[in-house]
């Protein structure tokens, strides 16, 4: 089942709203990030059409095995990156909502970039001061500069592309959940109800008190359950025995699901 990016819950394919947290799942399905394969590939094909280069160069500095190496190593950090913008944005938005780090895109970009530039300029002094016939040593330090300049422009491209798409994110599709409180608060009752098999009806709980976990983005109720919902019967269970209303403290995480729900008895005076 595909899972609502929004609240993290399952929903039916072909929905268009999600069923836990009523979200639109639409928005999200109609989003892509094809694009973002062009600057991302663009340093491995950069390496590949160097080889060219290389070749018409005759014995060199260089060795085709570097180019290699950096197209494979390229990739990797390139495929790595490029599945990872809602986790971005759910660092991004957690970072204003609660204790949590802010991510350092910015400024990843910047130094990836700038590191690809200096090993670019390292590898152009490289190679003018190494006439042939070079050395292996030689070899081996101009490969050290030569291969880090794809890798990090790879780093650099695909974050950049990252961050557009972040932007463009936040005016498409909903917030994640954590983010707006009324409606974490709604999806933890909801859950919470669901576990005590009580209906989710705005008259059968009252919300007491609710507050967020600053560490973690979760969230605490207390709710009074009236006396007509507090002897609701189990499933199964034919036990209807009138008592007095109950309190019940839940907890949940930063997504509403439900790590604690303790009902007690409401103490009469
Ligand atoms: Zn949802």
């Amino acid at each position: 089942m595909p899972i609502c990016r929004t609240c993290q819950g399952e929903y039916a394919r072909g929905e268009r709203q999600c069923p836990r947290c009523e979200s639109d799942v639409v928005a999200w399905e109609k989003e892509t990030f094809l694009w973002g394969i062009i600057p991302g590939l663009l340093p491995s094909a950069a390496a590949l059409l160097m080889l060219i280069f290389w070749r018409r160069q005759g014995p060199s500095v260089h060795h085709w095995m570097v180019s290699l190496m950096s197209i494979a190593i390229s990739l990797l950090v390139f495929f790595g990156l490029y599945g990872t913008p809602p986790a971005w944005r759910n660092r991004r938005w957690a970072s204003q909502v609660y204790n949590a780090p802010r991510p350092q895109i910015i400024m990843m970009i910047a130094a990836t970039f700038i590191g690809g530039i200096a090993m670019a300029i390292a590898s152009f002094v490289l190679y003018k001061t190494s006439r042939p016939p070079v050395e292996f040593w030689q070899q081996l330090i101009f490969g050290a500069a030569y291969a880090p300049i794809y890798v990090l422009f790879t780093a650099a491209f695909t974050l950049g592309a990252i961050q557009a798409h972040l932007s463009h994110l936040n005016k498409r599709v909903p917030l994640p959940l954590f983010v707006d409180t009324e409606r974490l608060l709604r999806v933890t009752i909801k859950t919470a109800l669901q576990s005590l098999n009580i209906p989710d009806k705005s008259d059968n709980y009252k919300i007491l008190e609710v507050n967020r976990i600053p560490e973690t983005g979760g969230i605490k109720v207390r709710l009074l359950l009236p006396e007509r919902q507090a002897y609701q019967p189990k499933r199964h269970s034919q036990a209807g025995k009138q008592q007095g209303g109950k309190r019940c403290n839940i907890e949940a995480d930063r997504w509403g699901r439900v790590k604690l729900v303790q009902t007690k008895k409401q103490e009469t005076e």
